[in-house]
């Protein structure tokens, strides 16, 4: 009898289904389809197998051609299921909710169909040797809608290739791909009998590329992977109403742990997780899991209980962190979880409640990234200068140069709106780069040093040195620019930390040779302290806003101020005043003796033009 290779597509698909059901599984959708394909395409080929034995029996020993000919037709009806099946699962990544039901409905609507008229129409067999087949109305009304589902999912599997991975599209074409070569070898050759061992082979194809669970495990722990969590949420947002989660980081208490000991850790943290009850858990980072639940509550209780073991997740010393998500419509969805933990990841509370407040916090600062985005791309980053009065030559001698952005709609967006969260981000680096060439761009004019500038001040925050080489940067651009580099002044604050320290006094150093000078930004607020300034080798020291203002409200300041006075012109350097803006102010800072100031009293930051026509109208009345 001709039935070796659906028996070889049978065994095949066997052995499989003994693994797949032996994997650990993640509940998502995708998987639920996929199974329900596989076990329609064993059932199918059971039945192909049953049919060539009812046709032999019937046509040679006399067997009930009644049953024979119910044989053939749940074996042609299980084909044209299985193509529904697959179907379902191949059109799943692409239609959205609300599509997927047209999707679901149009394609149930043609099974219903297809299958009453099988089973109305008749169908007949027939037998030579090893040529077997079926045939008839029924028989052609299957053909046809086999045809049919395959046909759609080619043409949307084409159609939508650029937005599904492209391992997805791959893998159903040559899903396909396989099942039309071979129905056209059977067509061709009627006696090799290969569409059922086609159709097993698709299915492992689809296995191991699209649904191997291995992929989703954490091979050190045995749960499931960040790439899972990223599918099951995807697929829980899609489908389910609601639902609560929660990250837990393990926080090592020693300051250094050895690779075994942090090994151990996490694996007992594995088993504690475990330990918790039948909800998946993911490891998403080197020490960060996260459990989904049904439910806040059971979510909570659970957190707790983990939280209330001394040690917290593990018996060696280390505590957890969490992130606690309450209700997952707060967030709008995977991307958005994934925004969320990696902003709070580090935040000194026990527990981050993830509350409407937060997350519009995230979509604050995601507004901001697409703004700066947008602008560098666009070029709608601009620079404002503001002059800066030179007492003891009464005229201006230097400028701040201050970025802003331009928004499509023409108002501007100030530095304070967007320098902290570029500096977060690591987008500062393009923004200064993007900044300093435009100052460059500005001083090769020459305008502004034959109107009496000597120096621009350009603001660096300190990550800009956490970047490959930033000297080399800068003397790239005064090269290419032709410029003096003592035209360039650079302005920093302080840093925290020691390392970045240490790399921005190394390139001072470069620059300092080459020419540049430096400003100490920001004194007398919380970013700068007495070692710093002690340290750091500028050549002024730039007296924040809120100090030179402090002067006329607060008698202590007034005495600090004096005192700093004299201290940074006996370490030869020269001050700056912020903020200066009132007559009143002005005089009261040249008594004290500061050397430069800067504010609205002469002007606020303007544009390019602007500025040199303000330092050409005072030249023109001094
Ligand atoms: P900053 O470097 O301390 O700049 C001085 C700020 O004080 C400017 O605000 C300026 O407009 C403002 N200011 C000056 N005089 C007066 C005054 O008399 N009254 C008042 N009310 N304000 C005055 P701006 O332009 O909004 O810049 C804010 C901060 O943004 C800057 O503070 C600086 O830290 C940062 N920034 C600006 N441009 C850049 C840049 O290109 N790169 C980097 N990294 N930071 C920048
Ligand atoms: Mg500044
Ligand atoms: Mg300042």
């Amino acid at each position: 009898m001709n039935i070796e290779l659906q028996l070889c597509g049978l065994v095949m698909l066997a052995v499989f289904l003994v693994f797949i059901e032996r994997e650990k599984k993640l509940n998502v959708k995708n998987r639920a389809l996929f199974l329900r394909a596989f076990i329609v395409c064993i059932v199918c080929l059971v039945f192909d197998v049953l049919s060539i034995i009812c046709i032999h029996e019937a046509v040679y020993d006399g067997f009930s051609p009644l049953i024979t000919r119910m044989v053939c037709k749940a074996y042609i009806i299980l084909l044209v299921t299985q193509g529904y099946c697959s179907f379902l699962y191949a059109c799943l990544d692409i239609a959205i909710r609300h599509r997927y039901r047209i999707v679901r409905i149009f394609s149930l609507t043609v099974y219903f169909v297809g299958t009453a008229l099988i089973i109305a129409l008749p169908i007949d067999y027939y037998m030579d040797g090893r040529l077997v087949y079926s045939y008839g109305p029924a028989t052609l009304c299957a053909y046809v809608m086999a045809a049919i589902y395959i046909s759609i999912i080619f043409v949307f599997t084409l159609r939508n290739r650029s937005i599904m991975p492209h391992r997805r599209v791959i893998a159903l074409f040559t899903w396909q791909g396989t099942w039309l070569v071979a129905a056209m070898v059977q067509f061709i050759f009627k006696d090799v009998l290969l569409i059922s061992f086609a159709s097993a082979f698709g299915m492992i194809i689809l296995y191991s590329q699209l649904e191997n669970p291995n992929e989703h495990i954490d091979r050190m722990t045995g749960l499931f992977t960040q790439n899972a969590l990223s599918l099951y949420l995807n697929d829980r947002y899609k489908y389910s109403d609601s639902f609560a989660f929660y990250t837990a980081r393990i926080k090592y208490l020693a300051p250094f742990t050895e690779l075994d000991i942090r090994r151990n850790a996490v694996i007992r943290s594995a088993r504690g997780f475990l330990a918790l009850g039948k909800e998946p858990i993911f490891r998403i980072g080197d020490d960060m899991f996260c459990i989904v639940y049904d439910s806040s509550e059971r979510a909570y209780k659970k957190l707790l209980e983990i939280k209330a073991r001394a040690d917290g997740v593990t018996d060696i010393p280390v505590e957890a962190k969490f992130i606690y998500f309450p209700d997952s419509r707060i967030l709008s969805g995977t991307d958005e979880v994934f925004d969320f933990i990696h902003h709070y990841d580090d935040s000194p509370e026990d527990i981050v409640v993830c509350s409407e407040d937060l997350v519009q916090k995230i979509r604050n600062r995601k507004d901001i990234y697409n703004l700066i985005e947008t602008a560098l791309r666009d070029d709608r980053i601009t620079v404002h200068y503001q002059p800066i009065y030179n007492i003891a030559e009464g005229r201006f001698t230097s400028a701040e140069a201050l970025v802003r952005i331009l928004k499509e709609d023409g108002t501007m967006v100030h530095p304070c709106d967007f320098i902290p969260v570029a500096e977060e981000n690591g987008q500062i680096i393009r923004l200064g780069i993007r900044v300093f060439e435009k100052v460059c761009e500005f001083l090769a004019t020459g305008e502004p040093q034959r109107l009496g500038i000597d120096y621009i001040e350009v603001n660096v925050s300190v990550a800009q040195f956490d970047h490959e080489n930033p000297a080399g940067f800068v003397r790239n651009n005064i090269d290419a620019y032709k410029l003096d580099p003592g035209t360039i002044n650079l302005e920093i604050t302080e840093t925290a930390d020691n390392e970045l320290l240490h790399l921005l006094l190394l390139n001072m150093e470069k620059l300092i040779k080459m020419g540049v000078s430096f400003s100490l930004d920001d004194f007398g607020t919380g970013r700068s302290n007495l070692d710093y300034f002690v340290n750091m080798p500028a050549d002024n020291i730039k007296f924040d806003m809120t100090f030179t203002q402090g002067y006329f409200k607060n008698d202590r300041i007034k005495h600090v101020m004096k005192g700093m006075v004299s201290i940074v012109h006996d370490m030869k350097m020269k001050i700056v005043a912020e903020g200066v803006e009132t007559k009143a102010q002005y005089d009261a800072m040249v008594k004290l003796g500061i050397d430069y100031i800067q504010g609205y009293y002469f002007s606020k930051p303007i544009p390019a033009q602007e500025f040199l026509d303000f330092l050409k109208s005072r030249r023109a009345s001094a």
